[in-house]
Protein backbone atom coordinates (compact mmCIF):
# COMPACT_ATOMS: atom_id res chain seq x y z
CA UNK A 1 0.00 0.00 0.00
CA UNK A 2 2.79 2.45 1.07
CA UNK A 3 6.15 1.65 -0.91
CA UNK A 4 9.02 4.19 -0.36
CA UNK A 5 12.74 3.52 -2.41
CA UNK A 6 15.38 5.55 -2.16
CA UNK A 7 14.44 8.15 -0.34
CA UNK A 8 16.77 10.94 1.00
CA UNK A 9 16.53 14.17 2.50
CA UNK A 10 18.40 16.80 4.16
CA UNK A 11 18.25 19.39 6.21
CA UNK A 12 21.69 21.26 5.43
CA UNK A 13 24.39 19.08 6.17
CA UNK A 14 22.37 16.40 8.56
CA UNK A 15 21.76 13.49 5.92
CA UNK A 16 18.50 12.99 7.98
CA UNK A 17 16.53 10.34 5.39
CA UNK A 18 19.28 8.19 3.83
CA UNK A 19 18.47 5.63 0.76
CA UNK A 20 15.59 4.54 3.14
CA UNK A 21 13.28 1.73 1.52
CA UNK A 22 10.36 0.92 2.73
CA UNK A 23 7.66 -1.35 2.16
CA UNK A 24 4.01 -1.71 4.17
CA UNK A 25 1.38 -4.20 3.01
CA UNK A 26 -2.72 -3.38 3.26
CA UNK A 27 -3.29 -3.90 6.81
CA UNK A 28 0.27 -4.18 7.85
CA UNK A 29 0.97 -2.40 11.59
CA UNK A 30 4.42 -1.47 11.00
CA UNK A 31 5.68 0.13 14.48
CA UNK A 32 8.91 2.61 14.00
CA UNK A 33 11.50 3.19 16.69
CA UNK A 34 14.77 4.70 17.54
CA UNK A 35 16.99 6.84 18.96
CA UNK A 36 15.86 10.70 19.46
CA UNK A 37 16.98 12.09 16.43
CA UNK A 38 17.16 9.17 14.09
CA UNK A 39 14.32 10.86 11.62
CA UNK A 40 11.51 8.97 12.21
CA UNK A 41 9.07 12.33 12.75
CA UNK A 42 10.54 12.85 9.00
CA UNK A 43 9.99 9.32 7.69
CA UNK A 44 6.47 9.78 8.64
CA UNK A 45 6.12 13.63 7.63
CA UNK A 46 7.35 13.01 4.29
CA UNK A 47 4.78 9.98 3.74
CA UNK A 48 1.92 12.51 4.30
CA UNK A 49 4.29 14.74 2.21
CA UNK A 50 4.55 17.43 5.02
CA UNK A 51 7.94 17.53 4.18
CA UNK A 52 9.48 17.74 0.75
CA UNK A 53 12.26 14.73 0.08
CA UNK A 54 15.01 15.66 -2.93
CA UNK A 55 15.28 11.70 -4.09
CA UNK A 56 13.76 8.85 -4.39
CA UNK A 57 9.76 8.05 -4.73
CA UNK A 58 6.82 7.33 -2.61
CA UNK A 59 3.77 5.43 -3.78
CA UNK A 60 0.54 4.65 -2.23
CA UNK A 61 -1.24 2.19 -3.97
CA UNK A 62 1.20 2.32 -6.51
CA UNK A 63 0.57 5.76 -7.42
CA UNK A 64 3.51 7.99 -6.95
CA UNK A 65 2.09 10.79 -4.38
CA UNK A 66 1.75 14.17 -5.90
CA UNK A 67 3.78 17.43 -4.88
CA UNK A 68 0.95 20.00 -5.20
CA UNK A 69 -2.34 21.48 -5.46
CA UNK A 70 -5.69 19.64 -5.34
CA UNK A 71 -3.53 15.74 -5.87
CA UNK A 72 -2.05 16.62 -2.74
CA UNK A 73 -5.24 17.51 -0.58
CA UNK A 74 -6.40 13.96 -1.86
CA UNK A 75 -3.75 12.76 -0.59
CA UNK A 76 -3.48 13.27 3.06
CA UNK A 77 -7.11 12.78 3.13
CA UNK A 78 -6.19 9.32 2.17
CA UNK A 79 -3.24 8.82 4.96
CA UNK A 80 -4.99 10.17 7.92
CA UNK A 81 -2.15 11.42 10.46
CA UNK A 82 -2.36 11.81 14.39
CA UNK A 83 0.07 13.54 16.16
CA UNK A 84 1.56 13.66 19.50
CA UNK A 85 -0.06 16.87 20.28
CA UNK A 86 -3.68 16.73 19.54
CA UNK A 87 -4.09 19.18 17.04
CA UNK A 88 -7.59 20.07 18.06
CA UNK A 89 -9.42 23.24 17.20
CA UNK A 90 -10.53 24.13 20.63
CA UNK A 91 -13.31 26.67 19.75
CA UNK A 92 -14.57 23.53 18.10
CA UNK A 93 -17.33 20.84 20.17
CA UNK A 94 -15.68 17.42 20.09
CA UNK A 95 -18.23 16.33 16.96
CA UNK A 96 -17.64 19.30 15.65
CA UNK A 97 -13.93 18.50 15.45
CA UNK A 98 -14.71 15.00 13.49
CA UNK A 99 -17.03 16.20 11.29
CA UNK A 100 -14.85 19.47 9.51
CA UNK A 101 -13.08 17.56 7.12
CA UNK A 102 -15.34 15.38 5.72
CA UNK A 103 -17.80 18.78 5.27
CA UNK A 104 -15.01 20.83 4.15
CA UNK A 105 -12.60 18.21 2.11
CA UNK A 106 -14.86 16.14 0.98
CA UNK A 107 -18.23 17.61 0.65
CA UNK A 108 -20.21 15.57 2.78
CA UNK A 109 -23.86 16.59 3.83
CA UNK A 110 -23.97 17.30 7.47
CA UNK A 111 -26.28 15.44 8.70
CA UNK A 112 -24.17 12.31 6.88
CA UNK A 113 -21.05 13.43 8.60
CA UNK A 114 -22.34 14.14 12.31
CA UNK A 115 -23.73 10.50 12.07
CA UNK A 116 -20.63 9.12 10.72
CA UNK A 117 -18.83 11.14 13.77
CA UNK A 118 -20.96 10.18 16.31
CA UNK A 119 -20.49 6.49 15.21
CA UNK A 120 -17.00 6.63 15.30
CA UNK A 121 -17.04 8.40 18.53
CA UNK A 122 -18.86 5.93 19.68
CA UNK A 123 -15.78 3.18 18.55
CA UNK A 124 -13.15 5.46 20.34
CA UNK A 125 -15.67 5.17 23.65
CA UNK A 126 -16.41 8.57 23.30
CA UNK A 127 -19.89 8.59 22.08
CA UNK A 128 -21.04 10.85 25.58
CA UNK A 129 -18.38 13.39 25.28
CA UNK A 130 -19.67 15.10 21.65
CA UNK A 131 -21.01 18.28 22.67
CA UNK A 132 -17.94 18.68 25.22
CA UNK A 133 -15.03 20.72 24.01
CA UNK A 134 -11.40 19.79 23.81
CA UNK A 135 -10.59 21.41 26.95
CA UNK A 136 -13.12 19.42 29.10
CA UNK A 137 -11.75 16.21 28.11
CA UNK A 138 -8.48 14.27 29.52
CA UNK A 139 -5.61 13.87 27.41
CA UNK A 140 -6.15 10.66 26.52
CA UNK A 141 -9.42 11.87 25.64
CA UNK A 142 -8.61 13.91 23.51
CA UNK A 143 -5.86 12.01 21.64
CA UNK A 144 -8.60 9.58 20.48
CA UNK A 145 -10.55 12.62 19.67
CA UNK A 146 -8.02 13.15 17.02
CA UNK A 147 -7.78 9.44 15.97
CA UNK A 148 -11.95 9.17 15.49
CA UNK A 149 -11.43 12.56 13.05
CA UNK A 150 -8.57 10.83 11.16
CA UNK A 151 -10.86 8.37 10.53
CA UNK A 152 -13.73 10.03 9.34
CA UNK A 153 -11.97 10.83 6.04
CA UNK A 154 -12.03 6.91 5.80
CA UNK A 155 -7.99 6.95 5.14
CA UNK A 156 -6.01 3.72 3.40
CA UNK A 157 -3.70 3.88 6.00
CA UNK A 158 -2.75 5.83 9.71
CA UNK A 159 0.02 7.62 10.70
CA UNK A 160 0.69 8.03 14.36
CA UNK A 161 3.65 9.74 15.32
CA UNK A 162 4.43 9.34 19.12
CA UNK A 163 0.80 9.40 19.92
CA UNK A 164 1.20 8.73 23.76
CA UNK A 165 4.54 10.42 24.56
CA UNK A 166 2.32 13.54 25.67
CA UNK A 167 -0.01 11.31 27.94
CA UNK A 168 0.16 10.99 31.70
CA UNK A 169 0.62 7.42 32.20
CA UNK A 170 -2.90 6.06 33.04
CA UNK A 171 -4.22 7.11 30.10
CA UNK A 172 -1.81 5.94 27.26
CA UNK A 173 -3.46 2.24 27.54
CA UNK A 174 -6.66 4.00 26.54
CA UNK A 175 -5.42 5.30 23.75
CA UNK A 176 -3.14 2.16 22.73
CA UNK A 177 -5.74 0.04 22.87
CA UNK A 178 -8.23 1.78 20.41
CA UNK A 179 -4.77 1.50 18.03
CA UNK A 180 -4.99 -2.04 18.89
CA UNK A 181 -8.66 -2.25 17.98
CA UNK A 182 -8.16 -0.66 14.70
CA UNK A 183 -4.98 -2.78 13.72
CA UNK A 184 -7.54 -5.67 14.47
CA UNK A 185 -10.25 -4.32 12.12
CA UNK A 186 -7.01 -4.51 9.42
CA UNK A 187 -6.06 -0.54 9.38
CA UNK A 188 -3.09 -0.25 7.76
CA UNK A 189 -0.80 1.80 9.98
CA UNK A 190 2.59 3.16 10.78
CA UNK A 191 3.48 4.25 14.14
CA UNK A 192 6.63 6.08 15.72
CA UNK A 193 6.10 5.00 19.47
CA UNK A 194 8.33 4.05 22.83
CA UNK A 195 5.56 1.66 23.82
CA UNK A 196 7.75 -1.52 23.69
CA UNK A 197 4.44 -3.50 24.63
CA UNK A 198 2.25 -2.21 21.81
CA UNK A 199 5.20 -2.78 18.96
CA UNK A 200 5.26 -6.35 20.48
CA UNK A 201 1.69 -7.52 20.81
CA UNK A 202 0.37 -4.92 17.88
CA UNK A 203 3.13 -4.79 15.01
CA UNK A 204 3.74 -6.90 12.12
CA UNK A 205 6.67 -5.66 11.89
CA UNK A 206 9.20 -3.36 13.72
CA UNK A 207 11.18 -1.15 11.43
CA UNK A 208 14.72 0.49 13.79
CA UNK A 209 16.04 3.37 12.87
CA UNK A 210 19.30 4.83 13.93
CA UNK A 211 20.81 8.32 11.84
CA UNK A 212 18.81 8.23 9.31
CA UNK A 213 18.94 4.73 8.25
CA UNK A 214 16.69 1.97 8.37
CA UNK A 215 19.05 -0.76 10.70
CA UNK A 216 16.75 -3.19 10.83
CA UNK A 217 13.06 -4.40 9.49
CA UNK A 218 12.35 -7.24 11.30
CA UNK A 219 9.18 -9.15 13.13
CA UNK A 220 8.70 -7.86 16.61
CA UNK A 221 9.47 -11.14 17.76
CA UNK A 222 13.12 -11.42 16.18
CA UNK A 223 14.05 -8.20 16.60
CA UNK A 224 13.18 -8.03 20.64
CA UNK A 225 14.55 -11.73 20.93
CA UNK A 226 17.84 -11.34 19.24
CA UNK A 227 18.42 -7.63 17.41
CA UNK A 228 20.76 -8.46 15.08
CA UNK A 229 22.16 -4.43 15.13
CA UNK A 230 24.96 -3.60 17.62
CA UNK A 231 22.62 0.26 17.71
CA UNK A 232 19.47 -1.71 18.52
CA UNK A 233 21.21 -4.07 21.15
CA UNK A 234 22.04 -0.76 22.72
CA UNK A 235 18.88 1.19 22.36
CA UNK A 236 17.05 -2.05 23.88
CA UNK A 237 19.17 -2.15 26.72
CA UNK A 238 18.90 1.56 27.59
CA UNK A 239 14.61 1.32 27.30
CA UNK A 240 13.85 -2.05 28.05
P1 LIG B 1 12.46 12.14 18.33
O1 LIG B 1 12.47 10.74 18.85
O2 LIG B 1 13.18 13.08 19.23
O3 LIG B 1 11.07 12.63 17.95
P2 LIG B 1 12.99 11.69 15.49
O4 LIG B 1 13.57 10.36 15.24
O5 LIG B 1 11.54 11.87 15.24
O6 LIG B 1 13.34 12.14 16.97
P3 LIG B 1 13.30 13.80 13.58
O7 LIG B 1 12.36 14.75 14.24
O8 LIG B 1 12.86 13.15 12.34
O9 LIG B 1 13.81 12.72 14.61
O10 LIG B 1 14.62 14.62 13.32
C1 LIG B 1 15.77 14.06 12.74
C2 LIG B 1 16.89 15.06 12.75
O11 LIG B 1 16.54 16.14 11.91
C3 LIG B 1 17.18 15.64 14.11
O12 LIG B 1 18.57 15.75 14.27
C4 LIG B 1 16.53 17.02 14.07
O13 LIG B 1 17.23 17.91 14.88
C5 LIG B 1 16.64 17.37 12.62
N1 LIG B 1 15.52 18.23 12.17
C6 LIG B 1 14.20 17.92 12.26
N2 LIG B 1 13.44 18.87 11.73
C7 LIG B 1 14.28 19.84 11.29
C8 LIG B 1 14.10 21.09 10.63
N3 LIG B 1 12.89 21.56 10.30
N4 LIG B 1 15.22 21.78 10.33
C9 LIG B 1 16.45 21.32 10.63
N5 LIG B 1 16.68 20.15 11.25
C10 LIG B 1 15.63 19.42 11.58
MG1 LIG C 1 9.94 12.52 16.42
Amino acid sequence: LIELRGVNKHYGKLHVLQDIDLTVGRGEVVVIIGPSGSGKSTLCRAINRLETIESGTIRLDGVPLPEEGRALAELRAEVGMVFQSFNLFAHKTVLANVMLAPVKVRRKKKEEAAQRARELLDRVGLAAHAEKYPAQLSGGQQQRVAIARALAMEPKALLFDEPTSALDPEMINEVLEVMRQLARDGMTMVVVTHEMGFARSAANRVVFMADGRIVEDRTPEEFFTAPRSERAKDFLSKIL
